[in-house]
């Protein structure tokens, strides 16, 4: 069965054909790692696991890239406001590279928590530095950029078009343009690849422009074309990338090789509170430890996400949680019904449930359709194991766990287990220099250590 999916870059929805025949590339923008993910953040990776779900189930071999941006990045995506990291470090009193690794850590322990399948790679930005400063090089030597004093832009008077993917009139934005930041840019859409870095900046690096960091946008082009070529599959990304950073993204394929880097632009829609969009800056956000206090699970989260399709707001209200809570135990509970029912179904039932759950997920992810399936077989009188195994089939794309009667283990990793242990041989040697660095070393995995009189308890930050 042919899978369809929304492109946006044709705006409009497509039969996927990938570059190669079974192997499908994809990139994703993945997390500035300067505070702890929202929900609504992680509703675009829930988005990417659903995604990659839906392809596997297609027979598609996956090779998926996601980067982790802890170099920095401004407030706001054009080139203005404050360095996200830098402003973390200054609030938590710590070097910027300690608080990626901790909110990088933290991020990843989320995404086990809501059981999404993993990228291959998870690129993190300060270890391709390199990478980027060759891609600049090439876009100079391609004669797509030009210097000022203190940065290097993308000059996009150069392209044959700017604003393929929101299809923006560069000549209407040019006419309503902010006042600029930078006097010296040429064009209104031109933007920072390679800035000079200010004396008393703390992310930076040795480069061919002597102490330099690189631009956001030229991050996810330059790790995109190392490990998936010129040319690859499907980008994705939540919907505030469309009119800037994949804008730009575009613009650096075409300067760098001539070419936009994938063939598919999907896009998720956010996830609102009281109608207006979960972010930092209107402080109306929750975290996955805020839904865990109020008794929520993260696969109760997962389950609410798949009340919307990907491409529609969803409005967060702790009743709509609380639905899905209850839809995710009785989902479970109609499963083990079936597993200790042993009634013949007709092939031709199964087939039809087959065909329809196939349908909707390749009706470009359209999961309340799909779940819509799942309920009629956990509704259908006749109680069957084959039904049960349908179901446990199912779940490959679902990723709800079925089987489990636990959440998520919460089990400490072994990692923080060895550092507990020598914290606690340390302290017994009254050694207070090591136990306090292996403190703050268990904190950056995101746990920390209370010592009570009865001993040390562990608990997740
Ligand atoms: P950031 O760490 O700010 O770069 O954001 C990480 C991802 O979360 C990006 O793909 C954003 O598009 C996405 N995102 C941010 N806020 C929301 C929201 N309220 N709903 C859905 N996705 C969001
Ligand atoms: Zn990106």
């Amino acid at each position: 069965m042919e899978l369809s999916i929304y492109n946006t870059l044709t705006r409009d929805k497509q039969v996927f054909k990938p570059i190669h025949e079974k192997e499908v590339k994809i990139y994703t923008c993945g997390p500035t790692v300067y505070d702890f993910a929202h929900i609504g953040n992680l509703r675009a990776y829930l988005f990417m696991d659903t995604l990659r779900r839906v392809l596997k189930y297609n027979g598609y071999r996956i090779k998926h890239v996601m980067n982790i941006t802890d170099v920095g990045h401004l407030v706001s995506d054009a080139d203005e406001g404050e360095d996200k990291m830098i402003k973390a470090a200054r609030r938590e009193h710590k070097d910027p590279f300690k608080i990626a690794d901790f909110y990088t850590n933290i991020f990843l322990e989320d995404m086990k928590k809501l059981n999404i399948d993993m990228p291959d790679v998870i690129a993190r930005a300060t270890e391709h530095i390199k990478v980027m400063e060759e891609y600049v090089k090439k876009i100079i030597e391609n004669g797509y950029a030009y210097e000022t004093e203190n940065t290097i832009y993308f000059d996009t008077s150069k392209l044959d078009k700017y604003g393929v993917l929101s299809n923006i009139n560069a000549e209407n934005q040019i006419a309503g343009a902010r006042v600029e930041f930078d006097k010296n840019k040429k064009n209104a859409t031109d933007f920072a690849i390679w800035i000079k870095a200010p004396k008393n900046h703390l992310m930076k690096w040795d480069t061919f422009w002597g102490e330099c960091y690189p631009g956001w946008h030229l991050e996810c082009s330059a790790m995109s074309n190392k490990y998936l070529g010129d040319e690859f599959d499907i980008h994705t990304g939540g919907i505030d990338h469309i009119p800037v950073h994949h804008e730009n993204e575009i613009a650096q394929g075409k300067g760098y090789c001539g070419k936009i880097p994938a063939h598919y632009w999907m896009h998720v829609e956010f996830l609102q509170v009281d109608g207006k969009k979960m972010s930092k800056s209107l402080n109306n956000l929750y975290t996955l430890k805020d839904l865990k206090e109020k008794g929520y699970s993260p696969l109760d989260y997962k389950m609410f996400n798949f009340a919307s399709h990907y491409r529609k707001k969803i409005n967060f209200t702790w009743e709509a949680l609380d639905t899905a809570k209850i839809s995710l135990k009785r989902l479970k509970e109609g499963l083990k019904k079936h597993q200790e029912g042993n009634e013949q179904i007709e092939e031709n039932v199964i087939n039809d449930y087959e065909q329809k759950f196939m349908e909707a997920i390749n009706d470009d992810l359209n999961m309340p359709l799909a779940m819509s399936v799942v309920w009629d077989i956990v509704r259908y009188p006749k109680k069957s194991i084959q039904l049960s195994n349908l179901l446990l089939k199912f779940d490959e794309v679902l990723g709800l766990q079925l089987d489990k009667d636990e959440e998520f283990s919460e089990e400490i990793p072994n990692e923080v287990q060895e550092l507990i242990n020598k914290r606690e041989i340390a302290r017994k040697e009254k050694n207070w220099d090591l136990s306090d660095k292996l403190r703050e070393q268990i904190s950056l995995q995101g746990y920390i250590v209370k010592d009570t009189k009865d001993g040390a308890i562990i608990e997740k930050i």
